[in-house]
Order: structure tokens, then sequence, then C-alpha cells
């Protein structure tokens, strides 16, 4: 019925455009006033009046409870295992939530349970350095390329004579987070905690225990910074740095959180919960093409390609797609492919692109 619906109002549209377009090359003045009342008769929908989902909530519930009995018994993959609070995940934990611009939170399954956002943070600490420094800054100072190489990459910090990096991949999100503001550590962690709250629609906090572990396991990390510092691609001290990153990938949010999170940024910077504007529309399209270039790591590609929507991954077996004006989806389940991203996030939000017919690249047909 909806889609029925939604094609009428094309048709209407279409034939009204036509019309006018017609009359105007007949005749102006006459076309000025069929303009004129064509518009009054029949304005242009409200868009909050145009459902964010593409079906009633009581289908969208059922299509999350199939989806989940769907891949619930999936268990490819495996837990990441860099440390060992990231290992004592528990590899069956499943949740998937929606959040649409309207402020309706849909779920099931475990999506009220707590994780570390690990690499979920990229995209906002992304967006808080826009904010910080502007978009001609960063694209000078971190850039926006596809690396094509896993999220952890040194190789990927050598291959391109500018050095610049991705701000969805480790070393890009290291450099990333040291242009962002604040006169020393604690303003800097406290500022970004404030915008990923923001984000989030509620005091979400870093968990300890992840943060500590992180702290104890970050050779990795501090590799990365190291060769940005060496190339002047790090605008912090490297230690600093990377303490401020890691304390963003220790925040600990729930697939309902990320959800809104993603919905912010599906709402064009308004938290739909809280109506605040966090980021001009101007940034979350910023945030939301980065997500398209590398948010799946090396697997970014493939993923455009069968899902077709912004989407990122962290370690901790999260991942969240957004449909501009629409949704976002948030999926926890720890069992990671070898890419780093979540098997049965990817196939939920596969599934769920397939069925609502969500790739934003897809053309409808012609009637
Ligand atoms: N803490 C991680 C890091 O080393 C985050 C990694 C991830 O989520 N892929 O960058």
């Amino acid at each position: 019925m909806k889609e029925l619906a939604h094609a009428a109002r094309g048709r209407a549209w279409a034939f009204i455009v036509l019309a006018s377009v017609c009359v105007t090359l007949v005749d102006p003045v006459l076309s000025e006033r069929v303009l004129a009342d064509s518009a009054a008769e029949s304005a242009p929908p409200d868009v909050s009046q145009v459902d964010a989902l593409p079906a009633s909530v009581a289908e969208v519930e059922r299509t999350l409870s199939i989806l989940h009995d769907k891949f619930r018994g999936h268990d490819d993959g495996a837990v990441a295992s860099h440390n060992d609070v990231a290992a004592a995940a528990d590899p069956n934990a499943f949740g998937i939530a929606i959040a649409t611009v309207d402020g309706r939170v849909i779920s099931v399954g475990d999506s009220k349970l707590t994780f570390p956002l690990q690499s979920l943070s990229k995209p906002f600490l992304f967006g808080l350095a826009l904010k910080d420094n502007g978009i001609e800054a960063m694209l000078r100072k971190v850039g926006v390329y596809a690396t094509g190489f896993p999220y952890g990459s040194l190789t990927a910090m050598e291959v391109r004579a500018t050095k610049l990096q991705n701000p969805m991949v480790s070393a890009g999100a290291i450099a990333v987070t040291s242009t962002i503001a604040g006169s020393n550590i604690e303003e800097k962690r406290a500022r970004t905690l404030h915008f990923l709250q923001a984000f989030a629609g509620r005091d979400v906090e870093p968990i300890r225990e992840v943060y500590d572990a992180e702290m104890a396991s970050n050779n990795g990390s501090l590799a990365r910074a190291w060769v940005l510092s060496h190339y002047d691609l790090l605008y912090a001290e490297p230690y600093a740095a990377v303490d401020h990153y890691l304390h963003a990938c220790s925040v600990g949010v729930t697939a309902e959180d990320l959800a809104i999170m993603g919905a912010t940024l599906a709402n064009g910077g308004v938290n739909p919960k809280t109506k605040e504007r966090v980021v001009s529309a101007e940034i979350a399209r910023s945030q939301l093409s980065a997500m398209v270039t590398a948010g799946m790591y090396d697997h970014s590609g493939p993923w455009l390609l069968r899902v077709g929507l912004p989407a990122k991954s962290g370690v901790s077996g999260g991942v969240f797609a957004i449909v501009p004006n629409g949704f976002a989806i948030a999926v926890y389940s720890p069992r990671l492919d070898t890419y780093g991203n979540s098997v049965r996030a990817f196939e939920v939000i596969k599934d769920l692109s397939e069925r609502w017919k969500l790739h934003l690249l897809a053309v409808a047909p012609s009637q």
C-alpha cells in the first residue's frame, strides 16, 4: 500500500512538473500562474509527514525478529583477541536496533547490552575534528583516501606521496583525533565525551577496564602515531593522541544508543531524541561520506556493492548503517570476519537492505 502511495505521489509530481515545463515553453506569463496554482493545490509533501520507515512499526518489529531468528545460529567468525577484556566478550550476544529520524527506537535481542565503541567512535571523532577545524583543513591534514588496506595497516601510511590517510582506519583516526581542540588531554577527552553524549542523547561513559586494557595493549596505535608524527601528520604528542583516541574507543554504548547516534547522522546532524543540533548538515554529510570510503575497512567496496549504505564497524562487534532522511540500524554481535567486521551484522544489514530496497545507488524502475 505504502509503496503504491509513494509511487502515486511520485507520478503526480512528475505530471505537475512536466505540465509546468510544457506551459513554460508555450507561454511564460501563463506558466507562472499555473506554477503558482499547482503549488497551492498540491504543496510539496511535508517531510515531517513522510514516513521515516518503509513499513509500519509492527512490521518493522516482525522483520527484526525474523532476522534475529534467521542469523542467531550463525557462528562463523571469532571474537577480538587483542587483549583479555576484548576477548571476554560473549560470542553469542546479538542485538539489533533501529532508530528513526522522527525519534522512534525499535529493537530485538541484546540491544540493551553495553559494549565499547572501539572504531565506531571514528565517524564521531571525525565530526568533532570537522567542527573544530573545518572541512578544508581536514582534507589537507588527514585526507579521505580509501586505503584498501586492513584497519591498522602501516603499509597504507607509506603508499601515497602525500602520506595522507582516511579517518575511518586506525592511523587516520589517530591523526583526526590529534586535531581536536583543547588546552590539555583532560579537556580534549571531556570535549570528545560530551560530543559522543550529544549524539547518543544520554550520558554514555568510558568503560574503565576497557580503557585500561586498551592502554596496556597500545603498541600498534603508538607505532602508527609515531609514523604519522615522522611524516608531520600528527597534530599532538603521540602518546597523548593515542590516549585521547583510546579513551573515545572505550566509551560504552548499547545497540539502541548506536542506532540513535546513527539516526542523528541520518537526520542531518539533529539528534531525533533530544532535538539538539549536534553538527551541521554539511558535517553530517561529510561523516557519512567518509564512512562510505572506508567504514568497513578493506571490505568497504563489497559492502557498498551489496548493501549500498554508509556504515562503520568496531572490533567490539558493533556495526551501524545509515539510511539518510530515514533511520539507522545498529547490530551488535562480537564474532568478526577476517576484515574485523561483525559477521552477523553484515548478514542482517545486507538482508534488510535487500528486503526494503535500501541501496542508495539503486535507480527506481521507470513506470
Ligand atoms: N582500539 C582499536 C584500535 O586499535 C579500535 C580498533 C577497531 O575497532 N577496529 O584502533
